[in-house]
């Protein structure tokens, strides 16, 4: 069988893990998540960055940045996974689900003015498979209703809006390093500061509402409760895994980048053809590789293609379930129709695509996927 992913190890993790343990301090904000944070800061430009434990980890430690209370509304494509919502209902806020645009999964910027309330705090966007958002219209109607917007970047490392890394356009932005995603540490996160006026409270927020930072750097004589923080960052064997995963970034990043367009090019024919329809990568936009997907007819012939890849050895998913139509969400909210959001939920397939797919078993794919459709 052929699996959806494979966590790609780059060799370098068990000696960077046996540094760390050799160095004796394995807690959080050590050595490697020193080196980690230098990285992300000269190699992409990040001008602030905590790693954390999880994507939902810095998810959440936005949504007490921007000081989230209940009743405040955050706005939030409904096409995405459950903890782009969750950080933010988590502190009461009312989630104000935007739907997809209808040529690709990511948030529709247009619909947005007309979800903007008195009440409405945050924008939350989704970089869909690593690809931008129309930030500018986004930021545009941000500023103009001064709301702050958070980029949730968890499948977007290494992407790029207009030469701008993505996780750098929002005032706040998370990144994953789940197995599944293209940087790895089993379960791993970070939070982006891109507005300076967060650089201190995040640290304390980070340190379990404590000035533990400053007073290691000597500016405080004792540390102290100063504010409301959790236990956010991860141990330094997590960084030290980490490290050696972000110094194969480029190596990375070009196998999978290839892997995308061979897919991309292997099955063009069939969209031509009008028999499914392929990603698209606005011209603002950049490919990182993240994940491959196609998007069927409807939902039988998903579920008909899905069946076909199993029977022949190839493990494809689906994925999200629209957060509007969720169970936890209807209890707080009469149903709503997004109807591009449920259109992707319904008929959009995910290939595998990890490091180490050979080319011999993504031809076997393609091949698969050009003969179920040659049938139709
Ligand atoms: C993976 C993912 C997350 C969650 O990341 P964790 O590190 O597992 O917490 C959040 N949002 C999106 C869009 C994701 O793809």
């Amino acid at each position: 069988m052929i699996p959806f992913n494979k966590p790609y190890m780059t060799g370098d993790e068990l000696y960077y893990i046996k540094d760390a343990v050799t160095r004796g301090k394995i807690s959080g904000n050590g050595y490697y998540t020193r080196k980690c944070h230098n990285f992300f800061k000269e190699n992409i430009g990040f001008r602030n960055c905590l790693l954390t434990s999880s994507c939902t980890d810095a998810l959440e430690m936005a949504a007490i940045l921007v000081d989230i209370k209940p009743g405040d509304e955050v706005i939030i494509p409904s096409y995405t996974f459950v903890s782009t919502a969750n950080a933010f209902a988590l502190r009461g806020a009312k989630i104000i689900f935007a739907d997809s645009r209808s040529d690709e999964p990511n948030i529709d910027a247009t619909l947005l003015e007309g979800l903007i309330s008195s009440k409405t705090k945050a924008i939350v966007v989704v970089h869909y498979a690593g690809v931008s958002c129309d930030m500018d219209t986004v930021m545009h109607i941000a500023n103009e209703h001064n709301l702050f917007v958070v980029e949730d970047a968890a499948q977007a490392i290494d992407s790029y809006y207009k030469d701008k890394p993505l996780g750098t356009i929002g005032h706040l932005a998370a990144f994953s390093f789940h197995e599944t995603k293209n940087i790895i540490s089993g379960e791993g996160g970070m939070l982006v500061i891109n507005d300076k006026r967060f650089d201190k409270r995040a640290e304390i927020i980070w340190e379990k509402g404590t000035n533990r930072s400053a007073f290691f750097r000597g500016e405080v004589d004792k540390y102290s409760w100063v504010d409301v923080g959790s236990s956010f960052l991860p141990s330094d064997v997590t960084a030290a895994f980490l490290y050696a995963q972000l110094e194969n970034l480029k190596k990375i990043q070009s196998r999978r980048t290839t892997l995308w367009y061979t897919y991309y090019e292997g099955l063009k024919m069939l969209e031509s053809q009008g028999l499914l329809r392929l990603p698209k990568i606005p011209a603002y936009a950049t490919c990182n590789g993240h994940l491959f997907y196609i998007v069927c007819e409807h939902i039988e012939e998903r579920s008909q293609l899905i069946n076909y890849l199993k029977d022949n050895g190839v493990y494809a998913v689906f994925h999200y379930v629209s957060l509007h139509k969720s169970p936890f969400y209807k209890t707080v909210k009469d149903s709503i129709k997004l109807k591009n959001c449920e259109m992707f939920s319904e008929r959009l397939v995910r290939l595998p695509l990890y490091y180490e797919l050979h080319m011999e078993d993504q031809n076997k794919i393609i091949n698969l996927i050009t003969s179920f459709f040659d049938k139709k």
